[in-house]
């Protein structure tokens, strides 16, 4: 049986150490502020706007929700990042993906200053760990590489496998493991063969979307499988995963729900906080 990466419990630790931060910034009269911009009606992302939220009320974080309506033209949103770029009381600003499909999402990430992408998916930041310099770092991969390390899960010289080719996991995740110095492959829907890949894999991240999509004739015994997808089956969310049989020959395993979605949002708020304490000096 695995060992459980468990979500819930790193994040609510993680939590603990972020407020002691917030605190401390509030001593010294530094307030934190995040912005998030919601354009449209997308019933996914109003969830996930009302739980960044949520944990950003739970910090002590000001949090500031701007709802847009879809018919939202590029300069309209254009403009407001600039005014929150400018807000001193704004050390974050996230445009909640995806957008509405008239707009242009690379021109719209591109606007928001790199010090304030607290995703991480402004081009700067990406090129920043793309060449090993200190940037702001997504939040999902971030997450994921704190799990990986809070469970002690060998890397160094270790065969590191991702599915997914995204901007936002699969490349970013890739470059995290290979600082790391895990020996990287990236996997996509142009892969011959995943199972070859993936059975060399000491640690496997499943960034698809697909429920049930890794299987355990797919994974080495022992190795550590991060689970990153969020699917809807049957009104319950499940990862990418075949959880009931890969946990049994896994020797780590993170779970859907209460695994890597609960870093993401930590991650978000250390993002937020940090870019703050820059602020602060
Ligand atoms: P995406 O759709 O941009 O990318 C999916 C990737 O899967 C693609 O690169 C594609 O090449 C690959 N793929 C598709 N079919 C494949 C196949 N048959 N074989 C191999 N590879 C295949 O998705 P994304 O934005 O990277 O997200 C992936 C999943 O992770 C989604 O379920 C998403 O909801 C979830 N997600 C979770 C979090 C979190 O916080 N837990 C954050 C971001 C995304």
């Amino acid at each position: 049986m695995a060992i459980i990466l468990d979500g819930k419990i790193m994040a609510a630790e993680l939590m603990e150490g972020l407020k002691a931060r917030v605190d401390a910034l509030k001593e010294k009269n530094v307030s934190v502020g995040l912005a998030v911009i919601l354009v449209g009606e997308d019933p996914a992302s109003q969830v996930y706007v009302r739980n960044k939220g949520k944990a950003c009320e739970e910090l002590g974080i000001l949090s500031e929700t701007i709802r847009l309506p879809e018919n939202t033209t590029q300069k309209e949103l254009e403009n407001l990042i600039d005014k929150l770029n400018q807000d001193d009381r704004m050390d974050g600003i996230l445009v909640q993906l995806p957008l509405p499909r008239h707009l242009d999402e690379a021109a719209v990430l591109r606007k928001i200053i790199p010090e304030k992408d607290v995703d991480g998916f402004h081009i700067e930041n990406a090129g920043k760990l793309f060449t090993g310099q200190t940037g702001v770092t997504a939040c999902t991969p971030k997450g994921i590489m704190h799990m990986l390390k809070k469970g002690n899960v060998p890397l160094s010289g270790k065969e590191a496998v991702v599915i997914g080719r995204s901007n936002i996991v699969g490349k970013p995740i890739a470059m995290l493991l290979l600082n790391e110095n895990c020996t990287v492959t990236i996997c996509h829907s142009r892969t011959q063969d995943l199972a070859a890949h993936t059975k060399n894999a000491d640690i496997l991240v499943a960034a698809v979307g697909k429920a049930k999509f890794v299987t355990a004739d797919m994974v080495k015994p022992g190795a550590a499988v991060i689970d990153v997808g969020i699917n809807r089956v049957d009104g319950k969310v499940v990862g990418d995963v075949d959880y009931a049989e890969v946990e049994k020959i896994a020797g780590y395993i993170t779970p859907v729900p209460g695994g890597v979605g609960k870093m993401t949002i930590g991650m978000l708020t250390e993002n937020t906080i940090e870019s703050a304490e820059r602020k602060a000096q």
